[in-house]
């Protein structure tokens, strides 16, 4: 190993190669990678090796867990799913949407594109393999990426595992008392299996408030579960995305001017949000965005939620609204208001924590508390001897693109370096 550590640092040794088996390693399922490793083949990790060939970094190699690319879209998400951003602030670097392609993007439409993505950049990830361990070797200074069966060993490891790589599923008092079914939003596809049935989706974020919708297109009944409170914008003002407005406003004024007239405008299209249950934190919504993870957790609030129409149908009762779950016996659920109702089913829509601190040895990218990059956007990208994270900035595809053209840009300069001493 410490032989084979001088030459992966020997101008002389040719990093262009592909993936090679050690040389001289007692174990042959240890294989040296001559550029970086990137673990996950989501969006991120598609966008990241993009990047890196367009910079003319080869031989990245994708690990992935599962059978295919971009798993959580394809396999973890319903099916009326629409990109919550316009498709300009979703795009991957180097590659936009067709033209033909709707405003938002339908689920489908954007995992067609993601599969162009893959093959105009000829991405072939390696599936089926669970990265388990990785570890910065500082003897030969490296970084050993372990999986069930292979080490895979390079000078750069790209950690591209997203913010929903492990489902969050809350603890309730009686869980196990409860009769009918508990699942979480990973699983739910449609409303069609909950015709005429009373549903308690659990949790308000995007997800939790489309799913209401979904399932009263269904007839179901459905009841949101509220437990803090939070910032619900409509999904376009004056012809134009909330989301887009915002960032055009961001230009010209400081964020607390733009969350004033952020609210000011919600207000006027979609009236009081507290008078429906929905009661708005202190800070503004583009103030809590720019927390931190852990300073968000010490503040009341939550990200913004964009309107789909979810409102309107608490508005008309549709869809009613309780506080937080005390505890579940039978198939009731009770409310710390004390108000007891009878449900057939429970939706958790509680979320995704990242899985980073499982697999991840030893560094000072990521905190130990939460897997997320320590300093918030726009650092956190970038960890000490070669560590990179893409994908972990609350910002959506937008700050993967971000993160992975600028890891492009410094592995390349690294690469480049190599390169001209070898010619
Ligand atoms: C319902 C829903 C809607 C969303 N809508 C939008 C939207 O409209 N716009 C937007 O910008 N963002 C949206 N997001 C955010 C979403 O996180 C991103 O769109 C995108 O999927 C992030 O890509 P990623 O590659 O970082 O993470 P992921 O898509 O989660 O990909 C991570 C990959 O890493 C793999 N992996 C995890 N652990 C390991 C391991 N140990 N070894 C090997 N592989 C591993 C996983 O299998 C997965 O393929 C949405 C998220 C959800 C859940």
């Amino acid at each position: 190993m410490e032989e084979f550590a001088k030459r992966v640092h020997d101008p002389y040794y040719q990093p262009q190669l592909a993936p090679t088996t050690v040389p001289g390693d007692s174990l042959s399922d240890r294989v040296w990678v001559p550029g970086p490793v990137i673990v996950g083949g989501g969006p991120s990790g598609l966008a990241v090796a993009a990047c890196l060939k367009n910079q003319g970094v080869r031989h990245a190699l994708i690990l992935e867990q599962t059978n295919c690319i971009a798993p959580l879209w394809k396999m973890k998400t319903y099916d009326r799913l629409c990109l919550h951003l316009p498709k300009q602030f979703c795009q991957l670097p180097l590659m936009p949407f067709p033209k033909d392609f709707p405003t938002y993007p339908t689920k489908q439409q954007f995992l067609s594109y993601l599969e162009a993505y893959a093959k105009k950049f000829d991405l072939k990830p390696v599936f089926n393999t669970t990265v388990v361990r990785v570890e910065y070797d500082r003897g030969c200074g490296l970084w050993r990426v372990k999986t069930k069966t292979i080490e895979y060993v390079s000078r750069w490891v790209i950690v591209a595992t997203g913010e929903n790589a492990e489902e969050v599923v809350p603890k309730f008092e009686g869980m196990n008392e409860f009769t009918g079914p508990i699942l979480h939003t990973s699983s739910y596809k449609s409303g069609e299996g909950f015709k005429n049935k009373k549903v308690l989706v659990v949790g308000c974020g995007n997800s939790g408030m489309e799913v209401c919708l979904d399932l009263c297109n269904y007839n179901a009944y459905p009841s949101l579960v509220v437990r803090d409170s939070l910032h619900v914008l409509p999904q376009e003002m004056f012809g134009r995305s909330t989301f887009g407005v915002s960032m055009w406003l961001l230009k010209y004024f400081p964020v607390r001017i733009v969350d004033g007239f952020l609210l000011l405008a919600s207000r006027f299209m979609i009236g009081d949000t507290d008078k429906l249950g929905l009661s708005r934190p202190k800070l503004g919504p583009l103030e809590l965005k720019n927390l931190g993870p852990l300073e968000l957790k010490n503040v009341a609030g939550k990200t913004p939620v964009l309107d789909v129409g979810t409102l309107a149908k608490i508005r008309s009762g549709d869809i009613k609204v309780f506080p937080g779950i005390k505890r579940l016996a039978c198939n009731n659920v009770e409310f710390v208001d004390g108000r007891i109702e009878k449900f057939d089913a429970i939706i958790l829509a509680t979320g995704y924590r990242s899985n980073v601190t499982t697999w991840l040895k030893d560094t000072n990218l990521f905190s130990e508390k939460d897997g997320f990059p320590m300093e918030p956007f726009p650092e956190g990208w970038k960890g000490e001897s070669g560590l990179y994270a893409v994908g972990f900035t609350k910002r959506g595809l937008l700050g993967t693109s971000i993160d992975a053209v600028r890891i492009a840009e410094d592995i390349a300069r690294q690469w480049n370096i190599n390169m001209k001493l070898i010619y």
